[in-house]
């Protein structure tokens, strides 16, 4: 059951995503080597909650804290902990907030002091391969044009797109339907309509595509333990052009001040 949005409630999920991009800027500012995954998502955590929200990700099936914190090698759902963040390293954070009925839901992996020129190369062909599928939440399209814009540029640098996660629609809860793959083909999938809200977010490998789960229940890692990046989008289906909810340029402002 895909649920359709009104405008309104469109709008209540604009002001999640935004508050999610200020939390995910408020967490970048602090990304810094000596700091602790676990610090970093105690700033998330009292950001959301100073900003009238609830972490969404608290407690959702029994996950233990307010964001995911993934350094390096792990993918996604790296569960905050005790581990020093340091110079050369890619941290990706996802975080969510539910606030007035609905869920934000974005994601951002960003560098630590010097990381080297490949490093670099992965994460911006992640964000690009994010833009470009992105480009095709239109009215009309199909999801598996979203997969494939994903996919298509993602490969052609070599890198391997994670198939066991994917994106999703958003709403009242994190995840409805549909799936959205970072992998597919043109012209398949669910029809995208007007008031469709998804979460586009390509999880891409320096190496091999295969991850590993690790025994926490919730680490997700590259087998050849190369670097991985995410990316998340909040993306309203539009009529010519994607609504993107989220605004990644709040965090980039803020790492880049
Ligand atoms: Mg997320
Ligand atoms: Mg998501």
């Amino acid at each position: 059951m895909i649920y359709l949005k009104t405008k309104e409630e469109i709008e209540l999920l604009r002001e999640n995503n935004l508050l999610v991009s200020r939390a995910l800027a408020e967490v970048g500012r602090h990304i810094k080597p000596g700091v602790t995954t676990r610090e970093l998502d105690a700033i998330a955590d009292a950001f959301i909650r100073a900003n009238g929200a609830i972490p969404a990700f608290l407690g959702y099936q029994g996950y233990p804290a307010a964001s995911t914190v993934s350094v390096n090698e792990q993918v996604v759902h790296g569960i905050p902990s005790d581990y020093v963040i340091k110079s050369g390293d890619i941290v990706s954070v996802d975080l969510g907030t539910f606030m007035k009925g609905f869920v934000g839901d974005s994601a951002y992996t960003f560098t630590v002091g010097e990381v080297s020129d490949e490093v670099r190369q992965l994460l911006d062909v992640t964000k690009e391969a994010l833009r470009r599928g992105a480009a095709q939440a239109v009215v009309g399209n199909r999801v598996g044009d979203i997969s494939a814009a994903v996919q298509d540029y993602a490969e052609s640098f070599g890198y391997g797109v994670v198939r066991e996660l994917e994106g999703h629609g958003l709403g009242r809860k994190m995840h409805e339907e549909p799936g959205v793959p970072n992998y597919g083909a043109r012209g398949r999938g669910p029809l995208l309509r007007e008031g469709m809200v998804i979460c586009i977010e390509p999880m891409i490998t320096m190496g091999s595509r295969h991850i590993v789960f690790e025994r926490d229940g919730w680490t997700v890692r590259t087998r050849d333990r190369k670097p991985a990046a995410h990316f998340e989008w909040a993306v309203a289906v539009g009529h010519g052009a994607p609504d993107i909810l989220t605004d990644f340029s709040i965090i980039e402002e803020a790492i880049n001040a």
